[in-house]
């Protein structure tokens, strides 16, 4: 007898439909990677900045670095033991970035979400949540004791609505929402959700900066620093592992948060912390993330020529960031253009269902500051080749 007979059932049927996926080993130099024996631009990194593609970046740290530092492991949860100096140091820098109280690091942006909400939101507090909020925040919410509420994307009408309606039945609502959306590259309106948390004294606002930390802002604090809105954003957060090129989630938020996050958060207390040396690393790119001006200039560039090629083929486009996704439709089709651009140099995949709904898989490109204005004709001449036949 098969004993794993339903879970194949399961892996056919995604089969079918063109939703199964694989993992692809890849080499990686510099803006490229090197897969199934070809070389081709890595447009699915979340490497924005080009930072962890900078051999020269690794150098310079490794240069600096104290060999006492150079340790691996924590060796307990932050709670014990494992508690390094560094870890301190770290925050203390966030919160002096961010101009906030306090700030707190988790081992990914996985844990942060998973964990913040169900910490601080009990029976007594509304989620309000944007339709397109990322998977973790979603799993964050399914896991807490409060009731939740889906907004249509961005829709601030619909979220005023809402608000207005349900402040007075709750004891505390959380507006949930990221500043830029991983599946369409489009931006929040930071100010508008910042007006509606001022309107009532008992809505809170949690905002996901993943894909904006690095990226946006004068010195790279994200969408919030460009919109001058940080001080409004109760739960601001972000993570290390897309443009800052190391590892980890955090949030900016007051001391009382951090405090009560540091006893009451499950993901945080019951893990073992990143290693010492990851941390150090963080603090290295930290450090030189407001100097990073030139690369997030020469990103936006690229990604405004992206964007208007690919609208110039006649491809609608909702995206105004170094995000820019390609609609296709069927999963099918997805992932017969991706293979086709990978075929011309172009290392790109289909995202399809569950990430994105059903009939809306899609081609992502996602730019690095480590590309050149050639790469990005040179893909746009692609995508017409290819979706002309
Ligand atoms: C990638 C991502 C996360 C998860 O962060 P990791 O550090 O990769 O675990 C959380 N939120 C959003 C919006 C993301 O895009």
């Amino acid at each position: 007898m098969d004993r794993d007979a339903y879970l194949k059932e399961e892996l056919c049927r995604l089969e079918s439909e063109g939703n199964l996926r694989h993992l692809t080993p890849a080499g990686h130099e510099g803006s490229h990677v090197i897969a199934e024996g070809r070389k081709m631009l890595n447009l699915s990194s979340n490497d924005y900045l080009g930072l962890a593609a900078d051999v020269s970046l690794r150098r310079e740290f490794m240069e600096r670095l104290d060999p006492g530092d150079f340790v691996m492991s924590s060796s307990s949860s932050r709670s014990l033991s494992g508690e390094f100096p560094v870890y301190g140091q770290v925050e203390d820098k966030l919160s002096e970035m961010f101009g906030k109280e306090a700030a707190l690091v988790f081992n990914s942006g996985y844990h942060m979400n998973l964990g913040i909400l169900p910490a601080v939101a009990g029976k007594d507090t509304l989620v309000v949540a944007d339709k397109l909020v990322h998977a973790s925040m979603i799993d964050g919410i399914r896991l807490s004791a409060a009731g939740a509420i889906r907004f249509r994307h961005n829709d601030m009408t619909q979220l005023g609505n809402i608000l207005e309606k349900e402040h007075g039945r709750h004891r505390r609502i959380i507006i949930a929402a990221e500043s830029v959306y991983s599946m369409d590259g489009d931006r929040a309106d930071l100010r508008m959700l910042c007006e509606f948390k001022k309107r009532y004294d008992n809505v809170f606002l949690y905002v996901d900066e993943a894909h904006a930390f690095g990226v946006f802002g004068e010195n790279g604090l994200g969408l919030a620093e460009e919109q001058g809105c940080i001080r409004d954003i109760d739960y601001l957060c972000g993570t290390f592992g897309k443009a800052l090129a190391s590892m980890g989630g955090f949030v900016v938020c007051s001391r009382t948060v951090r405090e009560y996050l540091i006893n009451r958060m499950r993901p945080f207390i019951f893990s073992t912390a990143l290693p010492p040396v990851n941390w150090r690393w963080t603090e290295f790119l930290l450090g030189k993330l407001s100097g990073m001006k030139d690369r997030r200039e020469h990103l936006a560039m690229l990604s405004a020529r992206l964007r208007s090629g690919l609208e110039d083929l006649g491809f609608g486009m909702v995206s105004d960031t170094q995000i820019v996704p390609l609609t296709a439709g069927e999963s099918k089709v997805a992932v017969r253009l991706a293979s086709e651009l990978q075929a011309a140099g172009f290392f790109v995949l289909p995202v399809r269902p569950p990430t994105v709904p059903e009939g809306s898989s899609r081609l992502r490109f996602s730019l690095t500051a480590g590309m050149t204005a050639a790469d990005i004709a040179a893909l746009t001449d692609a995508v017409r080749k290819i979706t002309a036949l």
